[in-house]
């Protein structure tokens, strides 16, 4: 299936050409004649697979019947991420897909953590809202945005967005929105949030599922140590300089320790950033980018970053704490051998975490020979 075939406008065709994009994946091929139709969906595909382009490119197609454009505070196209990062990554994809179309689209991102004005200002004239929730409700209660025209509403990572943590956010936000309108909800993961809240968000959607995560986690090659917590600095900092690891993400249960794991890097020659909730949004975007452009060896994350974002043929991701679900080792070694290319997941545990650690290999069906770091030498 090409591109061409989904009937998408020339300019469309052309940037989707312009970023590299061969033919449509999976995803993108099953969800963009239906989003085309004006159907709800319901997505289950995981970052890496073309999610972003399945609905950007549709709602930017859908958004060229030239119609008198007033310029207003009345998005028409609401997009719900749970990480400002999110929130920029698909925002980049809507100016990129979006470029030089006859009917220009203004896409802009909302998120907190930065300071409330500019927003406001810019604003006006938005087609394409992409927002965190808590900061959305600000903008609205300040009347810098209304909702009451959104047409086509879409939940990026909806299993977090439907989660106890948002809840009240994502009520208010409904109960702004019009009834009449198209929902389309992504997500890598069919939870349970989700099949009970889908119920009430979507009518009569399509439902397409894309792959399955753990047959994907299959591809990822996934080792073992068992490790005490004391030598887990030098065991990291062993292996990345034994073999010359360039990239490499390293994830850890807080933010106190993603700090004193990048600092002791630092310390020892081995440039590290770390990035997490608490970090201001210029560092996390920072880090972020530097990271992405293999200017920084390693970056040292919570889960928070395992989610979304998406960095191409990471060859490397480090569990120096183990996470608490078996949900979230799937989307932290998930960040890596993606695209068919090769990657390596590697995996501290304490004697204690044994028990624990049993239980997520079970729940992704893998076996990982653990090799004990008291036999090697570092
Ligand atoms: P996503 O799942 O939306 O996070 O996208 C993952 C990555 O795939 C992004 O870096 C996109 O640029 C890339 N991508 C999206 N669609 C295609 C495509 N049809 N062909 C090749 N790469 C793509």
């Amino acid at each position: 299936m090409s591109f061409k075939a989904l009937q998408l406008h020339p300019t469309l065709l052309t940037n989707t050409t312009t970023l590299g994009y061969e033919n449509p994946t999976p995803i993108q091929a099953q969800a963009i004649p239906v989003i085309l139709k004006g159907r709800d969906l319901l997505g289950i595909a995981k970052t890496g697979s073309g999610k972003t382009a399945s609905f950007v490119l549709p709602i930017l197609q859908q958004m060229q019947t030239p119609a008198i454009r007033k310029r207003n505070r009345l998005p028409k196209v609401l997009v719900l991420v749970p990480t400002r990062e999110l929130a920029v990554q698909v925002t980049e994809v809507f100016k990129e897909l979006g470029l030089n179309l006859p009917q220009p689209v203004k896409s802009m991102a909302v998120y907190g953590g930065v300071s409330i004005n500019p927003q406001m200002k810019a604003l006006y004239g938005v087609d394409v809202l992409i927002a965190t929730p808590g900061r959305l409700l600000d903008l609205q209660r300040s009347n810098a945005v209304e909702l009451s025209k959104v047409k086509t509403l879409v939940l990026d990572e909806a299993d977090k967005m439907l989660n106890l943590g948002f809840q009240k956010e994502m009520e208010e936000i409904f109960g702004l929105l019009p009834k009449s309108r198209q929902n389309l909800l992504f997500s890598a993961t069919l939870s349970h949030q989700l099949t009970g809240l889908h119920k009430v968000l979507l009518t009569n959607p399509k439902i397409i599922e894309i792959g399955n995560q753990v047959d994907e986690a299959e591809l990822i090659n996934l080792s073992g140590y068992f490790v005490g917590d004391d030598r887990k600095g030098p065991l990291l900092r062993h292996l990345i300089k034994a073999q010359n690891m360039q990239q490499v993400l390293v994830f850890t249960s807080s933010g106190v320790k993603a700090d004193k794991v990048a600092g002791k890097l630092s310390k020892n020659g081995i440039p590290a950033l770390s990035i997490h909730g608490k970090k201001s949004q210029s560092a996390r975007l920072g880090a972020l980018e530097k990271f992405k452009s293999g200017a920084l060896q390693v970056l040292v994350a919570t889960d928070l970053i395992s989610r979304g974002i998406d960095i191409q043929e990471l060859p490397y991701v480090i569990n120096y704490e183990l996470p608490r679900s078996p949900k979230d080792f799937v989307h932290r070694v998930g960040r890596t051998g993606r695209a068919e290319s090769e990657g390596l997941a590697i995996t501290f545990v304490t004697r204690e975490e044994t028990a624990h650690f049993k239980v997520i290999l079970k729940k992704m069906k893998r076996y990982m020979e653990m090799i004990d770091s008291d036999l090697l030498d570092f």
